[in-house]
C-alpha cells in the first residue's frame, strides 16, 4: 500500500497515532493480505480502510511449485501482471524480485526479453511481492532478496532506490543478504558504487569478449565490453567487495575453447570477480544449454579460480533465470 497515502487519510480520520503505527506495523508484518484481517483494529475502522484502499498492490492469480521453487502469477491494480519466485535453498529463504513488467534489452536467452516491455514497477509493487511472500511462507520470513526476476533493476532506477530505503527501515533484511544483478548498464554501474552500499552487485556477462556478447545480449552495442569490464573493476577497486559474473553456458554460442581461455584471463585480471556457471534454462524457441558444462568447471577448478557451479532452482515449474515470462 501507499503508506503516506495511508498515512494521510488516517489522520484524517483524527485517529491516535498508535493506532496509525498499528496499522503501519501491520502492513510490513507481511501477515496480511487485507485489512479485513486485522483484528486487532476496530471492525469499523477495518472495512473503512478495506473500503478505500488495498493493503497490496499485488494479488495472486496462479502459483506454481515444484520441491523447491514457488512461481507467482502477480495481477497489478492495472491488470498487467508480473511473476515472482520464492527459492529454498535449504538454510534460507529467498525471493527473486522482479523490477519491471517485461524487459527492453531483449537478451537472446532470455523468456522475459520475449515479451517486450511495459512498464517500471512502483516501489510499492516491488516491496508489496516480498510480503505477499512473507504472508505465503508465514511463520517464516524471506531471509534473502535477490532482484533478478522480470526487467533491469538499473532501468527503474529512482524506484529501485526508493525500494531499497523503505526495506532497510522497516524490514529485517541486511543490504548485505540483498543482490541487485544488471545486464551492465555502465553509467548506474558507476552510480551505485558511489553509493557505498553494502548491497551484492551481480553482472549478467555469458560472454567473455565484445563480439560474442553482442550476439546475444543487444546492450552490448551501446555499452562496449571493454568499457563494462572497466566499470567492473572501478566497483570492485572502490568497494573491495566480491563482485558476482553470470555465465550460462549456451551451445555454440559462448562454450568454446576460446571463450574458457579469455574467460580465464577475465577472472585472473581481478581476484575479486566471482564467476556463477549456471547451466542454460531452456525457453520455448530459444538456445540450448551446453554439454561443456563440466569440461569449463573442471578447467577453471584446476585454474584455482572463483567459481561455483550455481545449482538452478525452478527448471521444470519455468521459474529459473531467464524464464519468466507473462502470457504464454
Ligand atoms: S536477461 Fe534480464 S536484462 Fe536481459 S532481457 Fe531478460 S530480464 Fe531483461
Amino acid at each position: 500500500m501507499d503508506t503516506g497515502e495511508v498515512q494521510k487519510y488516517l489522520s484524517s480520520l483524527n485517529l491516535p497515532q498508535y493506532r496509525q503505527k498499528q496499522i503501519i506495523k501491520n502492513y510490513f508484518s507481511g501477515r496480511y493480505l487485507s485489512f479485513l484481517e486485522m483484528t486487532d483494529l476496530p471492525k469499523d475502522l477495518r472495512l473503512d480502510l478495506e473500503k478505500n484502499f488495498s493493503l497490496l498492490s499485488v494479488s495472486e492469480s496462479k502459483l506454481v511449485t515444484d520441491t523447491d521453487t514457488q512461481k507467482s502469477l502477480l495481477t497489478l491494480k492495472d491488470n498487467l501482471a508480473i511473476e515472482s519466485v520464492l527459492m529454498d535453498y535449504g538454510d534460507w529463504l529467498t525471493a527473486c524480485l522482479s523490477s519491471q513488467v517485461g524487459c527492453p534489452l531483449n537478451c537472446a536467452f532470455c523468456a522475459t526479453g520475449k515479451m517486450g516491455f511495459k512498464r517500471n514497477l512502483t516501489a510499492e509493487e516491488m516491496l508489496d511481492q516480498i510480503l505477499y511472500w512473507n504472508h505465503k511462507i508465514f511463520p517464516k520470513y524471506i531471509g534473502r532478496l535477490v532482484f533478478m526476476g522480470m526487467g533491469e533493476p538499473f532501468l527503474n532506477w529512482d524506484n529501485l532506490l526508493a525500494t531499497l530505503k523503505i526495506i532497510k527501515e522497516n524490514l529485517n533484511i541486511g543490504s548485505r543478504k540483498i543482490s541487485i544483478s544488471t545486464a551492465g548498464l555502465i553509467p548506474k554501474i558507476y552510480e551505485f558504487t558511489d553509493l557505498n552500499t553494502e548491497i551484492n552487485l551481480a553482472i549478467s556477462l555469458h560472454a567473455p569478449d565484445q563480439e560474442t556478447r553482442q550476439k546475444i545480449m543487444p546492450i552490448t552495442l551501446k555499452y562496449q565490453f571493454t568499457d563494462l569490464i572497466k566499470s567492473l573493476n572501478y566497483y570492485t577497486a572502490h568497494t573491495r567487495r566480491q563482485l558476482f559474473l553470470e555465465y550460462a553456458l549456451i551451445d555454440d554460442i559462448n562454450d568454446s575453447q576460446d571463450h574458457l581461455n579469455k574467460l580465464i584471463n577475465l577472472l585472473k585480471s581481478n581476484r575479486l570477480f566471482y564467476l556463477n556457471l549456471i547451466p542454460l534454462n531452456p525457453v520455448k524457441g530459444g538456445l540450448n544449454p551446453s554439454s561443456n558444462l563440466n569440461l569449463f568447471a573442471d578447467t577453471l577448478e584446476k585454474n584455482h579460480l572463483n567459481f561455483s557451479l550455481r545449482r538452478s532452482l525452478g527448471q521444470s515449474s519455468n521459474s529459473a533465470c531467464g524464464q519468466l515470462i507473462v502470457g504464454n
